[in-house]
């Protein structure tokens, strides 16, 4: 069995170091790149949403390099993705692909249905193995996704940005080059070192922006255009409302009970909306009512088009913006989406947040004078 993965921000990372210290042979699927969009756009339907379309271009640039079985998680609630893994195994089929999708599905009262395939995707029926290796994916997963964080703070603030990028860069290329557990921490405890020793402008204020919306665009680079990348360029210090290793604890590590973060965020969500949406639909309202009330300077909530939670989502946000006072920012990305276009609201919007800074400064100035 040659099995592969789709591309889901740091996700990928962990599941290589997992599926090969239990002795599978993975192919990795390249990072996703105009190509991947380009083959997923031809072989989907037109009106799905962006997530499926990436996926399929990460399967079948996979197949090319060998690939014979996808692993993928499934889900459950009103949203597509519980409906991904039945999609994507017909289109590929009737696309002449030869391959076989293994779903973790939420068990929904079949645990032996669900443990017989996380066994033969992981090439074991040990159970003591198992989690023993997913703890250690995990501790991958967290040390990404703290990666990626260290990158986002220190990017508005570096004297020289572009080390940054050249040594994020390097990681994501050398990640491929590694095998197993072991060698993916290494890797990343190297890549931390590198990147705290980058020199920084103590004096730089940047202004604070939180990210919301859909999970996949908020965790996928090239979905999201690398959105973190262009804040920080612009000055902004990044932080994303979820990341997989936030997923993980929820949906995995916390089962069946949930995070305390997450339902925190429930919480906070509550009186805008207090019900189930689908997707991260609710998510995204909690966390803008948290970073408003942790003084951030803005909010962009990001989302593929026709995604219905994070419709549903949006249509509260304006509330959330006039209660708390803090401009939020919406952008939809599909396949014809333009970076010239998508920089330019960016640009304005962080242009927005700065003059409110700097007018509140003023203002705070002529109350202590
Ligand atoms: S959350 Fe939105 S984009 Fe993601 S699968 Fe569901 S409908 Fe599609």
């Amino acid at each position: 069995m040659k099995i592969t993965f789709p591309h889901m921000g740091n996700t990928y990372i962990a599941v290589k170091g997992l599926l090969e210290d239990l002795g599978n042979e993975v192919v990795l699927a390249p990072r996703c790149s105009k190509k991947t969009l380009e083959l997923g756009t031809k072989y989907s339907p037109e009106s799905i949403c962006l997530p499926l379309k990436i996926n399929i271009g990460n399967y079948i640039e996979a197949i090319e390099k060998g690939a014979d079985t996808v692993l993928i998680t499934g889900s459950c609630g009103p949203c597509r993705f519980g409906f991904y893994h039945i999609m994507e195994q017909y289109l590929l089929n009737d696309f002449g692909y030869d391959v076989r999708i293994i779903a973790f599905d939420p068990p929904d009262g079949k645990p032996m249905v669900l443990f017989n395939r996380i066994a033969e995707a992981m090439n074991t029926s040990n159970p003591y193995k198992i989690i023993r290796s997913g703890k250690k994916a995990y501790e991958i997963l967290c040390e990404a996704d703290a990666l990626t964080d260290l990158a986002n703070k220190k990017r508005p603030i570096a004297i020289n940005r572009y080390e940054i990028d050249m040594i994020v860069e390097e990681f994501y290329r050398d990640i491929e080059y590694t095998h197993g557990v072991q060698e993916i921490l290494q890797l990343i405890k190297n890549t931390r070192v590198r990147l705290e020793e980058i020199a920084i402008d103590t004096e730089r204020k940047p202004i604070k922006v939180g990210i919301i919306g859909e999970i996949y665009t908020i965790i996928e680079p090239f979905v999201n255009l690398e959105v973190e990348k262009k804040l920080g360029y612009l000055g902004a210090e990044v932080e994303k409302s979820l990341t997989p290793s936030d997923w993980a604890r929820h949906h995995i590590f916390s089962f069946p009970f949930g995070s305390k973060e997450e339902k925190s965020k429930w919480e906070a969500a509550r009186p805008y909306l207090s019900t189930l949406v689908g997707g991260h639909g609710r998510e995204t309202i909690g966390s803008a009512v948290q970073y408003a009330q942790a003084g951030f300077d803005g909010l962009i909530q990001i989302f593929p088009l026709t995604c219905m939670p994070e419709i549903v989502a949006e249509s509260i946000l304006p509330t959330i913006q006039r209660d708390y006072d803090i401009p939020i920012l919406t952008l939809v990305v599909d396949e014809m989406t333009g970076e010239a276009g998508y920089l330019t609201r960016l640009e304005a919007f962080i242009d927005l947040l700065k003059k409110r800074r700097e007018d509140k400064n003023y203002e705070g100035m002529l109350l202590r004078s």
